[in-house]
């Protein structure tokens, strides 16, 4: 009676043991496939009806070429600066020098205020100047500083200071006055419209034509898209 007893308890042990394995094992099982479904939600390209007008936008390349990149960055975003140096030259060389593609910079001003003074001298100098725009937005991004974090690097007299750099004879007080105009406040509105109408929540943003590109660091994914506009 006793022993029977004790196999009666040996035996529901070691089937609840069975039991706690299976719902162990469907617990992994399950986070795995969680974890799947978020990556693979992650890495999905978003679809627009349309790809983001250029129009009074700079434009870099063949406007008869099929292909249109719009990065929508923001001067005082690190990771635009690196996606400047490491990406699109990459993008540069095969696509744009190429005729295969155009390149488009819309602002975003998710900094505050040092990104409104980036994006105003940005417009400003495209209006003014538009044969030293690229010049100047490469060495606006490059006036980031690298050692320590500084949120307000971007003044008005940095962005002159950096004008200045790229233009030599740049009239200072026109500069000024175009980046504090109504005119200026306006090219700007358009880039903010755009962002808005693309759902552009991070920097950098990329889309190749009517395609938003899931990680902007990918460059594979980004020339597969182009490939594929191409085709
Ligand atoms: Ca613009």
């Amino acid at each position: 009676m006793v022993a029977q007893a004790s196999r009666n308890k040996k035996g529901k042990g070691s089937r609840n043991f069975v039991l706690y394995t299976a719902i162990i094992v469907l617990i992994i099982v399950l986070l795995v496939v969680i974890n799947q479904v978020q990556k693979k939600d992650e890495g999905q390209n978003d679809q627009f009806a349309s790809a983001p007008s250029t129009e009074s936008q700079p434009v870099l390349g063949d406007t008869n070429a099929k292909v249109s990149i719009v990065e929508f960055g923001d001067y005082m975003c690190p990771t635009c600066m690196y996606w400047g140096e490491t990406i699109w030259p990459q993008l540069q060389k095969e696509f744009v020098d190429t005729g295969k593609a155009t390149f488009s910079y819309v602002n975003v001003d998710f900094h505050a205020q040092p990104s409104v003074t980036g994006a105003l001298a940005s417009e400003s100098i495209f209006k003014s100047h538009p044969d030293k725009f690229w010049d100047f937005h490469k060495a606006l991004f490059a006036a980031q500083p690298t050692t320590e974090h500084n949120e307000t690097w971007l003044t008005e007299d940095k962005a002159v200071e950096v004008a200045k750099s790229v233009i030599p004879d740049l009239d200072e007080a026109a500069l000024r006055t175009s980046m504090n105009s109504d005119e200026m406040k306006e090219q700007f509105q358009l880039d903010k419209q755009l962002y808005q109408d693309f759902n552009v929540t991070l920097t950098p943003t990329i889309m190749i034509n009517e395609t938003k590109i899931a990680d902007p660091l990918d460059y594979a994914a980004i020339k597969a898209a182009i490939e594929a506009s191409l085709e």
